[in-house]
């Protein structure tokens, strides 16, 4: 039997200005490809979720989008994935990607990316899953992310566990190692 392990992706359905983005979105497909790790994200063809989706399919993985259909014309949903899952509205969308998932990464992004971030860690808080949260430090992009996370412990608002759901990391090799320490305890 097959050891499937799948990874949740959470990134901005724009490219961002620098070059950086969309080249680490590449290289993160690609070596989830070659891993043989399957993937999970909201099933647009644009930004930096297009890149990903591109570069791991071009790799072998299977990759799954998930677009609720109000969203599928102007988020230009993907055309060519393994699988793509229309859902009447947001809710069930989230619902279906974090049920999926195994693991969550965040790389740069907007309102939705931030949106989807925030609300897995709210949902490891309250014990509805324990599924690790990994932020793709690119340009230290989510160091101010961080930080405000970090201020809302400083005053009295978060405990202090919840500092450890999420895990920053500044490699695709680093978050490469994490994901399969994490699929040898899913498929020891
Ligand atoms: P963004 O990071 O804003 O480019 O959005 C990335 C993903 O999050 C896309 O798949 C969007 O459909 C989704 N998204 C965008 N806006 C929101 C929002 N307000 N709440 C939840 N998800 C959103």
């Amino acid at each position: 039997m097959e050891n499937y392990f799948t990874v949740c992706i959470f990134c901005g359905s724009s490219e961002g200005y620098r070059p950086s983005y969309c080249s680490a979105a590449e290289q993160l497909g690609t070596v989830l490809g070659r891993s043989g790790i399957d993937i999970i994200y909201g099933g647009g063809r644009t930004g930096l979720m297009g890149k990903v989706a591109d570069a791991a399919l071009a790799a072998g993985a299977r990759v799954t989008g998930v677009i609720p259909t109000f969203l599928k014309k102007t988020e230009i949903a993907h055309q060519n994935l393994s699988e793509l899952i229309v859902t009447d509205c947001m809710h069930t969308r989230k619902r279906i990607m974090y049920d999926r998932a195994n693991l969550f990464v965040s790389l740069p992004g907007g309102v939705g990316t931030l949106d989807e971030t925030v609300e897995v860690m709210a949902w490891v808080q309250l014990n509805i899953f324990r599924k690790k949260i990994i932020l793709l430090n690119i340009e230290s992009y989510w160091e101010p992310f961080v930080d405000l996370i970090r201020h809302s412990y400083d005053e009295g608002f978060s405990k202090e566990e919840n500092m450890s759901i999420i895990t920053l990391v500044e490699s695709i090799d680093s978050l490469l190692k994490i994901i399969n320490e994490s699929r040898l305890v899913h498929n020891p």
